[in-house]
């Protein structure tokens, strides 16, 4: 990444140097200074409210986020959103704490929070989409010659991933990789219209047959890993950085909390702009009012 996309910590304190530059950001980024009636917001001092110059209206930008009841400071909560947003490989609660200096409790909730925001959406992936399976976690490793292969599948966390060619990505953990389970993947997260692209494997045929899907395989067994262009690189790209940043970072992660660490891994790889818009995102992702 060139050094004009990064932006770090130094960034973050000359641009928000204190709680009223961030709720003046927080401000812009949901209401526009100008009201209705022709006057414009201004903040009002000492107080954490905008009044119109006109007709007095005051709007509290903080109210309904997750900020509002929040007794953190904004400027810690801005300093967690850019450790996040920079963090490709996931942060710990633990390593939260100690970039924050705040206590484990605290840290975890920010982290819980901010997480509990980054679900994937609904959106259907066109075009062309790789998709494969993953293992994660578990103990050993599988591997053709293994003599526990199965008990050591058994303990693994199923996921399904699927990337559109210089699009999104969707990751979901599954309870299993049967016909079925790709099935409902499909139908769930793929446009009829999609060409798929995937491994050999026939665990394919009929859950794509039953879609209607145009689709090619490639064959992994014979080394044929790039034929034409119908690889799954992005997705097993995808499958080696979520298993690295699982071991290095989190040690262990349950079953029941992987798809919240997924949908974070994913948002990551939604987002590979330059520093500055992904913290941007982020925010804009926070902000919006919670029903
Ligand atoms: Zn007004």
């Amino acid at each position: 990444m060139a050094k004009k996309d990064r932006y770090g910590l130094i960034d973050l304190h000359k641009e928000f140097p204190n709680d009223d530059a961030c709720l003046e950001h927080v401000f812009d980024t949901l209401h526009s200074r100008q009201c209705s009636c022709g006057g414009t917001y201004h903040k009002v001092s000492g107080r954490k409210k905008f009044q119109c110059s006109k007709c007095r209206f005051q709007i509290a930008p903080m109210a309904g986020t997750i900020f509002e009841k929040s007794s953190t400071p904004l400027t810690l909560w801005f300093h967690a959103v850019l450790f996040f947003s920079n963090a490709k490989s996931g942060i710990s609660s633990k390593q939260m704490q100690r970039e924050l200096n705040v206590t484990y409790k605290c840290a975890y909730r920010i982290l819980k929070q901010i997480r509990e925001a980054l679900k994937q959406d609904n959106d259907k992936l066109s075009g062309d989409v790789e998709m494969d399976e993953g293992f994660i976690g578990g103990r050993g490793n599988g591997g053709t010659y293994n003599k526990n292969y199965s008990e050591v599948m058994k303990d693994k966390a199923k996921v399904i991933a699927a990337v559109e060619r210089g699009g999104k990505m969707k990751a979901q953990h599954v309870p299993d990789v049967s016909s079925m389970s790709i099935w409902q993947f499909l139908e769930d997260h793929i446009a009829q219209n999609a060409h798929l692209l995937t491994d050999s494997s026939n665990r394919y045929d009929l859950a794509v047959q039953a879609h209607g899907m145009k689709r090619t395989a490639v064959n992994h067994s014979k080394k044929q890993f790039v034929k034409g262009d119908a690889h799954v690189n992005s997705v097993e790209w995808f499958w080696s950085h979520v298993k690295k940043s699982l071991k290095g970072t989190f040690k262990s992660v349950s079953k029941e909390q992987l798809q919240s660490y997924l949908d974070v891994f994913v948002w990551h790889y939604n987002n590979r702009r330059n520093d500055r818009q992904r913290f941007e995102a982020l925010l804009g992702i926070l902000l919006p009012v919670k029903g």
